[in-house]
């Protein structure tokens, strides 16, 4: 379903000054707002955002280029017509402009006593409930001299607010709030806004709201940066782009504004993107992603024991399901003649599993622990083993590795161990996988 409109600007331009000090401050700029949205608007100062927001706002005349607010075009408008739009709009500015003579309920009551209609008493009334819904019912009557800049701001709101407008603009309404106040007036002013269906432009420097927005547009050197912009000019990652629209009904928000033009360029672009994609996964199906990160585990476990000069080692995996060790891969040497299990608690590399501790055996050959039957098969001679374990971030033991004869002919030492652990905590996200994986088998 689509919304009506409630801004629709094309071409527009705007220059202040004249003769040759003219300079032109809005290029050519399209923008259309629809019911009930909720946009930010943000670019650097000076970029033209008050401009912008001023000629949408029917306080300024618009020079060259249409622009309907609310069903009224602007451009050439009386002053009538300028006035009777601007009736239908609620502003917010970054200084909030109260009166200091006038308490919060009298601020806000001035708002009504420029519309036609509004008697005294209904006034007062819809003042009181503006200011509860803005939760300052207790503060109604305080000057604003008494009430802190979130407060303030807020009395703001339920000015803009009272009298039903058609439309909310508001130009950098966080600017004068800390951060979480600003970010606290600017969800209250969604909350109220989607609850009324009223739209809401918000012009805003500080990046850290704009999640708020049901959709932001960009203002650079007086040029509007649009969806389509942003996807002509920004080609090379479409589904990097589109995948920051993450909010239900946001992509489509964005999509549906799209020129046809460019649109069929665009859909061209991401099917191609898709299809890149579609290859990607496909080479990584199951088995072949199994294969390369075990190769992937092996080099890096290679690159590893050569920085602690070990001469080769071997990779273990716990089989927590069936209480085993389980060889992943070899480092150095000409790798493991068979894969190799071993029982948790069996050997020194099950004894690590079971306790969760290092082993650093100066000689192999007198430590009781030691399985002397691979190097039989081999024929390799174990001299000295450092054996570590590596934990999840949970701190179950995934993994123990074990690196084998220094070079030199010297034991391992407490800096091996520390130079080890630098580098193997970055193994575990690539073990945890590898783990995850194997266990669906
Ligand atoms: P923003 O709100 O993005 O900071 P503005 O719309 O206030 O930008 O200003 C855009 C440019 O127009 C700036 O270079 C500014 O100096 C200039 N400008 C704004 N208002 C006036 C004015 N009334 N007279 C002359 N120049 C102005
Ligand atoms: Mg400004």
């Amino acid at each position: 379903m689509s919304r009506p409109p409630v801004i629709v600007g094309s071409g527009l331009c705007h220059g202040y000054g004249s003769g040759e000090l003219r300079t032109q401050v809005l290029h050519d700029v399209c923008v259309e707002i629809s019911a009930g949205e909720i946009v930010f608007m943000t670019g650097p100062s000076g970029s033209g955002k008050t401009t912008l927001l001023s000629l949408m706002g029917a306080l300024r005349s618009v020079q060259q280029g249409s622009l309907q607010v609310l069903g009224t075009e602007l451009s050439g408008a009386s002053p009538a017509t300028q006035m009777a739009a601007r009736r239908q709009i609620g502003f917010i500015f970054q200084a909030h402009n109260l009166l200091p003579a006038l308490t919060a309920q009298q601020n806000v009551m001035m708002a009504l006593a420029h519309q036609p209609g509004w008697r005294a008493s209904e006034a007062k009334n819809r003042a009181a409930e503006v200011l509860q819904a803005v939760g300052l019912e207790d503060r109604m009557h305080h000057l604003p001299g008494a009430l802190s800049g979130g407060q303030r701001q807020r009395v703001a709101i339920a000015r803009a607010l009272a009298a039903r407008p058609h439309l909310v603009l508001a130009d950098e309404p966080t600017a004068a709030l800390d951060k979480v106040t600003g970010r606290e007036v600017v969800e209250l002013l969604r909350t109220l806004a989607k609850q009324e269906g009223i739209p809401i432009l918000i012009v805003t420097h500080d990046h850290r709201i704009l999640d708020i927005a049901d959709r932001i547009l960009s203002l650079e050197e007086g040029r509007l940066a649009s969806f389509s912009q942003e996807f002509l000019t920004n080609s090379r990652n479409t589904i990097a782009a589109l995948m920051r629209y993450s909010r239900k009904g946001e992509l489509a928000a964005q999509v549906t504004t799209l020129p046809a033009h460019d649109f069929t360029s665009f859909l061209q672009r991401l099917s191609e993107q898709l299809t890149d994609l579609l290859d990607a996964m496909s080479l990584l199906s199951e088995a072949s992603l199994k294969s390369f990160l075990g190769n992937l585990l092996e080099a890096l476990g290679t690159k590893v024991s050569q920085m602690i000069s070990a001469d080769r080692g071997t990779v273990y995996l716990v089989d927590a399901a069936r209480q085993e060790l389980w060889s992943l891969a070899s480092i150095g040497g000409e790798g493991l003649p068979v894969e190799i299990r071993i029982p948790i608690g069996k050997g020194i590399a099950g004894r690590v599993a079971a306790t969760g501790e290092t082993m650093n055996v100066p000689d192999a050959y007198a430590e009781p622990a030691f399985n002397r039957e691979v190097d039989m098969q081999t024929g390799y001679r174990t001299r000295n083993i450092l054996c570590m374990p590596l934990s999840d971030r949970a701190g179950r033991v995934l993994s123990v590795v074990q690196l084998i004869n220094k070079a030199g002919n010297i034991p391992f030492d407490t800096a091996d161990q520390r130079r080890f652990h630098a580098l193997a905590e970055h193994l575990t996200p690539l073990m945890e996988i590898w783990i995850s994986l194997h266990q669906r088998d």
